[in-house]
């Protein structure tokens, strides 16, 4: 385990969302590998719900648990709220910046957490992966889920020379878990881990 554990007061500022945004990256990068630190987030993220419950209107939704996340990432990343954020995200990229040519970047599931690929924080990248579609299979997808298991983007995959990549809009500092679905099956055939910074 990391030697260095994020502290009590960054914890409590990341589940509240008042982290600021040059320490997320280095916060979820230590998430990803943690557990004690994950566990800690979940006390930590009890912590906000209240603060929120108090703060904001009574009759106001209290915001969704990271917590569920943690303990049921594999199954819960396509509740609607999420799916939200990812079309919202997706809706409002184009309209910030002028259409900037995809960087490629060549995503190897031999790399581990430790060894991410990289991207340009906010900026498109093709993501093409080291996978070669299977023969009569024409339909894959990619979702990009960040340490806390919420899902940031879905995606239709394509094929590019013969190989499956998907088109990344404008993604947030922070790192990544980028899966990769067959259509006709729930369970990633491939993950990889994604740094953009
Ligand atoms: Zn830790």
């Amino acid at each position: 385990m990391p030697a260095l554990h994020v502290n009590d007061e960054l914890l409590d500022q990341y589940a509240l969302g008042t982290l600021p945004e040059e320490r997320v990256a280095g916060v979820e990068e230590h998430l990803l590998v943690c557990e004690a630190c994950q566990s800690r987030l979940d006390a930590s993220d009890e912590f906000a719900m209240l603060f929120r419950a108090a703060s904001v209107q009574p009759d106001a939704r209290p915001q969704r648990s990271w917590r569920a996340f943690w303990n049921h990432r594999a199954a819960n990343w396509t509740v609607a709220s999420a799916a939200m954020l990812a079309i919202l995200l997706l809706v409002a990229g184009p309209f910030r910046e002028p259409q900037m040519a995809p960087a490629t970047v060549l995503m190897q599931s031999l790399r581990g957490p430790d060894a991410p690929a990289q991207v340009a924080a906010g900026r498109p990248a093709l993501l093409v992966f080291d996978l070669v579609p299977s023969p009569g299979v024409n339909e894959y997808e990619a979702r990009i889920v960040n340490p806390v298991g919420v899902e940031i983007l879905a995606a239709k995959v394509s094929s590019k020379d013969g190989r499956l990549a998907v088109l990344v809009e404008r993604l947030p500092p922070g790192s990544y878990w980028v899966r990769v679905f067959r259509s006709d099956n729930r369970e990633p055939i491939a993950e990889y881990g994604l740094r953009a910074k």
